[in-house]
């Protein structure tokens, strides 16, 4: 007769609560996109930055094999390459 431990775990569900301030160590983001394509969440963003103000990106669908590269900087986040696709994408 062992007793369920139950571990309250709650606290899990619950949206975003910032009970720590962020962390130095940036942990990797989640990389991964829709595709304006095929719909796959399937894209993926390759950064490449020589410097502070000079590289570039690439922005590749693994699954329909949409690429695009843009210039990037170390300012440059993967969701802003995802944006310059999709807008590039739709503009056609
Ligand atoms: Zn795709």
């Amino acid at each position: 007769m062992s007793r369920k431990s139950k571990p309250t775990r709650d606290i899990y569900i619950r949206p975003r609560a910032p009970a720590y301030p962020p962390k130095k160590h940036e942990e990797e983001p989640p990389k991964r996109f829709d595709c304006p394509k095929c719909g796959m969440a399937a894209v993926t963003v390759t950064k490449l930055v020589r410097s502070d103000y000079s590289g570039h990106a690439t922005i590749k669908c693994g699954k329909c094999g949409l690429q695009r590269r843009y210039e990037a900087t170390s300012l440059t986040d993967p969701v802003d390459v995802y944006g310059m696709l999709v807008d590039e994408f739709f503009k056609e």
